[in-house]
């Protein structure tokens, strides 16, 4: 199977946290790393205010199921420092975010696939569309389609309905 995963980090030397985080998934059993986007500063994102992230994202072939892709996400997060006692949406050493995972469609507590927030994402598609533009976001058309479409004010969601 195919997956997308974004890559993200505000905190502490980003660009050799994302080089590790991209090592350490090639490490990871049942997964290769097929591409990995350049990388580039993004503005902030949300309501907290933050140092500028640096952003890509990885092309992965893997045999994991999404749920257990997402578990080895989370595992180099903690690996590489993350720490989850912060405000949501806060500055991060890391952040790994299942952006696609095939054709598929999964929404289930704790696991939304594609990732709910990629398509009003500038960040997130720029990087996608540099390894995949003709991906299908199920439902919304292509990674480059999306890109070339309007973008919500801000690359914000202004839709309230986060959890
Ligand atoms: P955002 O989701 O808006 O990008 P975030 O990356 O800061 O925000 P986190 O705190 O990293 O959010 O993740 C919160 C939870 O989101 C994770 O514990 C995970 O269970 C869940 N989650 C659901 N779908 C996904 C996905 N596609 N990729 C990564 N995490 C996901
Ligand atoms: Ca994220
Ligand atoms: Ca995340």
């Amino acid at each position: 199977m195919r997956a997308y995963v974004g890559l993200g980090s505000n905190l502490g030397d980003r660009e050799a946290t994302i080089e590790r985080a991209v090592e350490l998934l090639s490490e990871a059993d049942g997964l290769q790393v097929v591409a990995v986007s350049g990388l580039r500063e993004t503005e902030p994102w949300g309501p907290v205010r933050q140092p500028a992230y640096l952003n890509g994202a990885v092309e992965l072939e893997t045999d994991l199921p999404p749920r257990t892709l997402l578990d080895v996400l989370l595992r180099v997060e903690r690996e590489l420092g993350r720490d989850r006692s912060g405000e949501r949406w806060g500055p991060r050493t890391i952040d790994l975010d299942l952006l696609l995972y095939d054709d598929l469609a999964v929404d289930e507590p704790g696991l939304t696939v594609p990732h709910p927030r990629l398509h009003e994402r500038r960040f997130a598609l720029e990087p996608l569309a540099e390894l995949a533009p003709d991906a299908v976001v199920p439902g919304l058309g292509t990674v480059g389609e999306l890109l070339r479409g309007p973008m919500p004010r801000g690359g914000q969601s202004s839709s309230g309905t986060d959890p």
